[in-house]
């Protein structure tokens, strides 16, 4: 029988219980054994109880809960490849072979540099006197496959990440609640949203909610922007308009690549156009709660692909990650998407702007 693991890693998403759930039934279904390492990384380099045999009713439940159920950590010694070494005896005295990870471009990338080194990381362990040559022998390939569970659907290659509508909704939810509050005073809000290297979010917050003015990574506004801003509310409230909403993702920055920050635009807001402005940051709301019905269809779909990529992998097919493209769950070179996606920040660092709105239109 194959041993599929399944983790999650990096930033928790809603919708990951559902992809762990997906995988551990579809695995079962397959006359797989399946098991969930617990903590992400961290999970693996530790071993032991941290890796754990999932049964159909283990993940009772999984499908509508936020964050992650078999948790998620940050784990810096799987950076180095001591780290990694003592994962790849883990898996191999667990009878691990196939790794099913659902997090962001950090977390994938990871993984595939585990599956490069996979070969010398065995040697070693001989070497070392770890494990027997016998025990190794059944364990020559690594199979990977990546998940993208992210909440700011900032992976390249697909149209959506696991979490991304989840928490554009928790937004628009949250933005609907400022609003009432905002008409009955005629007042203006500044609202941070997630999204370092990828406006996403605040961009579809913005169509969503009807903002008047979005300031995004990738596209930093003109350096007059001040004026060109108060220039568009003034005329929107000339119009009648009672509220003013500004959302502002939290890696925007000028073209100089200076920070926007919230209390500079409320500033501008009170002292040029006299409004009375209110700052909202939504920090981690924008993380929690249940998984949208969107994300529940989405993990359990891509999950289930995932478990049919490990059973179809050769030693010569490269990892994939699991996409969705114009509505159909499809396999991607993992490393060509992150690859891609290392691009768009790259772009925005060299203050290549339209490199990198290009690559979004690309995506
Ligand atoms: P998010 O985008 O939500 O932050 P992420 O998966 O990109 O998610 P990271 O913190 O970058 O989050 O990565 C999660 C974990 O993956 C790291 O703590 C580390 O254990 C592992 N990892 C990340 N990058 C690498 C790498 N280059 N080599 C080995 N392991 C890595």
């Amino acid at each position: 029988k194959r041993r599929i693991g399944v983790m999650t890693s990096g930033g928790d998403a809603p919708g990951m219980n559902g992809a762990v759930r997906a995988v551990v039934r579809m695995s079962i279904a397959q006359n797989c054994e399946v098991y969930a390492i617990y903590e992400g990384y961290e999970g693996l380099v530790q071993g032991g109880d941290m890796i754990k045999e999932m049964g159909w009713d283990d993940v009772r439940g999984f499908l509508s809960e936020g964050g992650t159920l078999i948790g998620t950590a940050r784990c810096k010694s799987f950076m180095e490849r001591p780290g990694r070494l003592i994962a790849a005896k883990n898996m191999i005295v667990k009878g691990i072979d196939a790794l099913i990870i659902c997090g962001g471009d950090g977390s994938l990338t990871g993984a595939d540099k585990f599956r490069k080194e996979w070969p010398g990381l065995l040697e070693e362990l001989i070497q070392k006197q770890e494990l027997t040559e016998e025990q190794v022998e059944p364990f020559k390939h690594l199979n990977i496959v990546g998940l993208v569970g992210s909440i700011d659907n900032d992976l390249s290659m697909t149209d959506a990440t696991i979490g991304c509508y989840s928490s554009l909704g928790r937004i628009c939810e949250s933005v609907d609640y400022i609003d009432a509050t905002a008409f009955s005073h005629q007042r203006a809000f500044v609202i941070e949203v997630m999204g370092r290297h990828c406006g996403w979010l605040a961009l579809m917050a913005g169509v969503s909610c009807g903002a008047d003015f979005v300031f995004l990574p990738e596209n930093p506004p003109p350096l007059d922007w001040e004026d060109d801003m108060c220039k568009i509310i003034k005329k929107h409230r000339e119009l009648g308009k009672r509220k003013t909403i500004v959302i502002v993702a939290e890696g925007a920055h000028d073209r100089y690549l200076k920070k926007i920050s919230p209390a500079h635009v409320r500033d501008l807001l009170t002292n040029k156009l006299h409004l009375d402005t209110r700052i909202t940051t939504l920090g981690h709301v924008q993380r929690g709660g249940t998984a949208c019905a969107y994300d529940r269809m989405l993990s359990t779909l891509q999950g289930a692909e995932a478990v049919k990529a490990v059973l179809e992998a050769t030693p010569e097919t490269p990892s994939p990650v699991i996409c969705m493209i114009e509505n159909k769950i499809v396999r991607r070179p993992l490393l060509e998407a992150v690859k891609q996606t290392h691009e768009v920040a790259e772009a925005i660092a060299a203050k290549d702007f339209d490199r990198a709105m290009s690559l979004r239109d690309a995506e």
